[in-house]
């Protein structure tokens, strides 16, 4: 009798866990790496634009075309496209900029020194879409500002 009360005690007992770690489950560890995968901006292969690269040591190696690149080398070369300021510095939408010249435009000219702020970058002759402070929406050249 007290035998059987063991056996059912520790059945219930050793039970009870193996339920929570049940309920538990339904969040599979798979499910999670997956989820990290995805997760990882690992970027497209720039010759076929397949999206299975995967990383070999320094290299990212597309297994669509075989084709193995290095991500620095292919962040340098993106970084030459962006829009840089007069010492070579690389601009972004918000940055605050001083342009370094006096800018003649039609009806008035931007003075040297004058800040702008919140400048937004944009394809173009005049790379810098701006307002300025008693003047009104402009567009400036990137190469006659220095990023403030
Ligand atoms: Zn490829």
């Amino acid at each position: 009798m007290s035998n059987l009360w063991l056996l059912t005690h520790s059945r219930s007992s050793s039970f009870q866990p193996t339920s929570i770690r049940d309920n538990v489950r339904p969040i599979p560890t798979t499910n999670l790496l997956t989820s990290e995968n995805e997760m990882s901006d690992l970027p497209n292969c720039p010759q076929c634009d397949g999206e299975y690269t995967y990383e070999d040591g320094p290299l990212l190696v597309c297994p669509t075309c075989a084709h193995e690149w290095s991500p620095a080398e292919e962040a340098a070369a993106a970084e030459d496209d962006a829009t840089r300021d007069a010492n070579g510095n690389v601009l972004e939408n918000g940055d605050t900029v001083t342009v370094l010249k006096d800018l003649k435009f039609n009806g008035g000219v931007v003075k040297v020194g004058t800040k702008v702020k919140n400048i937004r970058i944009v394809d173009g002759d005049h790379d810098i879409d701006c307002k300025i402070d008693g003047i009104g929406a402009m567009s400036l050249k990137s190469q006659f500002v220095k990023k403030a």
